[in-house]
């Protein structure tokens, strides 16, 4: 595994244009991120890519785009409003506020997930755990994850809502509408791709852990007796999707969670780790929710949500579900790990982004070698050619190699040089970013050639 550090990423994010730090002019916000021209490239490339493997190549799955407002009694069925909560712990000192089990983690080695906060004051007391900065913990207690808000003019009006924790709900509470209007059966699933809200105690380590962050969630809803073999099915989906979007496999691995750390909802997790430079985390979960979700929607809306078997005599009844849930963010901070190299190139380091043709934010540069206007216009015309397939960028600024630097460093695979022999032969000079092989070929072949490579 190369070693890749956290401070090179985030820095080649910044001066490169795929994340910057948000608010930066009025001094930042706290572990807030805006994705720059190339970042929100990429992020689409991972969106679209996973919408076109999960759902426009399959029959059995449909699409969703819920509000992010939902009316409370979503949260108080589906167990946010009484279970989404972290045990946290407050420095007497300096008033910062820890992750508790986190904190005990970090200290003892011990897994303190899903334990009570009597465990963990038991924990902290017997170890004698401090903050980092060394100072006296509060007792753990719980700390709501989600973020309130109020709708309505009036302030007397006003009715407390809920920014989503997670995108999930809204496939659940449509479960009814997208079943008579997709006229799906059994087994199928409803995908969808938004923003989620959580009020993290301990956000950090770039975009990996953020209060706001996108989702790409699927629930798939199954028989009962079937959940162990789709199960089965998304683990391997999933791989075969981080493979094809250029993760490094090396740096994955699973996780599959003891009966304790199960979610309220949840009978089988197994999350997706991968082995970040800040070490081995969570990249994407899964769980078994059963029919939790539909179950305790039917219950508090009084709505029947069930479904009905037309091949076993329209048998009636609850669906089991199957989640798979993938971050946006964390793919893409996966993606940047996974891709970013440094090669040392006649005594100069050269640094790249290997992403795969299809994720890369560009993917054809075109490159006069000087602002002559003869080369422009034959440039433009080979810019036409290219823009109409690919994702292309025009660039005359600078040395042709201070340019070919900039394309390796934001990850662009093939780079057109139009020099003064194209004037003449009607041809151009590709180079590949991963070889740094030159060819020379016609501009009518241009596209012919660029098929043979995307
Ligand atoms: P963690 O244990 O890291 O807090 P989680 O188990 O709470 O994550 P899930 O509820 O399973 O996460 O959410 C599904 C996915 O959403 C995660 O696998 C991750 O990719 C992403 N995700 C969750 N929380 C955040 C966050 N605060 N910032 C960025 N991405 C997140």
């Amino acid at each position: 595994m190369k070693d890749v550090s956290m401070e090179k990423i985030v820095n080649l994010c910044k001066t490169r244009g795929f994340v910057f730090p948000g608010s930066e002019i009025y001094g930042g916000l706290a572990n807030s991120w805006d994705y720059g021209p190339l970042g929100v490239q990429l992020k689409r490339n991972i969106k679209d890519d996973w919408w076109k493997t999960f759902v426009e190549s399959r029959q059995d799955m449909v699409g969703l785009d819920g509000a992010i407002l939902m009316n409370p009694k979503v949260w108080e069925a589906s167990g946010h409003v009484e279970t989404f909560n972290d045990p946290l712990v407050e420095d007497k000192e300096t008033n910062k506020r820890y992750r508790a089990d986190h904190l005990i983690e970090e200290v003892t080695g011990i897994d303190a997930d899903g334990k009570s906060l009597e465990e963990l004051e038991a924990l902290i007391k017997e170890h004698d755990i401090k903050s980092p900065d060394g100072n006296e913990l509060t007792a753990p207690r719980q700390f709501s994850g989600m973020f309130e808000t109020s709708a309505g003019a009036a302030e007397e009006g006003k009715q407390k809502i809920y920014l989503r924790p997670e995108t999930a709900q809204a496939i659940f509470v449509n479960f009814k509408n997208v079943l008579e209007t997709s006229r799906k059966r059994l087994p199928f699933g409803i995908a969808q791709i938004g923003k989620a809200f959580r009020n993290e105690i301990t956000p950090g380590n770039f975009i990996f852990r953020t209060l706001e962050f996108e989702q790409m969630e699927i629930e798939y809803f199954v028989e009962e007796a079937q959940w162990e073999e789709h199960f089965d099915k998304w683990e391997a989906a999933r791989m075969a999707w981080g493979k094809s979007i250029g993760l490094d496999m090396d740096r994955v691995s699973g996780d599959d969670h003891a009966p304790e750390k199960l979610s309220h909802y949840s009978k089988k997790t197994v999350d997706v780790m991968f082995d970040f430079p800040f070490g081995r985390q969570e990249l994407w979960g899964m769980a078994y929710r059963t029919d939790f979700d539909l179950h305790q929607h039917q219950e508090h809306s009084g709505q029947k949500l069930l479904y009905t078997d037309p091949n076993d005599n329209h048998r009636k009844f609850l669906p089991h579900v199957i989640e798979p849930s993938f971050g946006v963010d964390r793919t893409l901070l996966a993606l940047l790990v996974s891709c970013y190299d440094e090669e040392e190139v006649d005594g100069d380091t050269r640094t790249l982004l290997r992403f795969p043709a299809h994720i890369a934010p560009v993917q054809v540069a075109v490159l006069p070698l000087s602002k002559k206007p003869e080369l422009q216009q034959a440039s433009e015309r080979v810019l036409k050619i290219v823009s109409s397939k690919w994702r292309a960028e025009y660039d005359e600024t600078q040395s042709i190699g201070k340019r070919y630097r900039r394309q390796d460093e934001i990850g662009t695979p093939y780079c057109i040089t139009i020099d003064f022999d194209s004037l003449d032969d009607h041809a151009v000079t590709v180079r590949d970013r991963d070889t740094m092989k030159q060819d020379r070929v016609p501009i009518d072949e241009l596209v012919a050639y660029f098929e043979g490579k995307f």
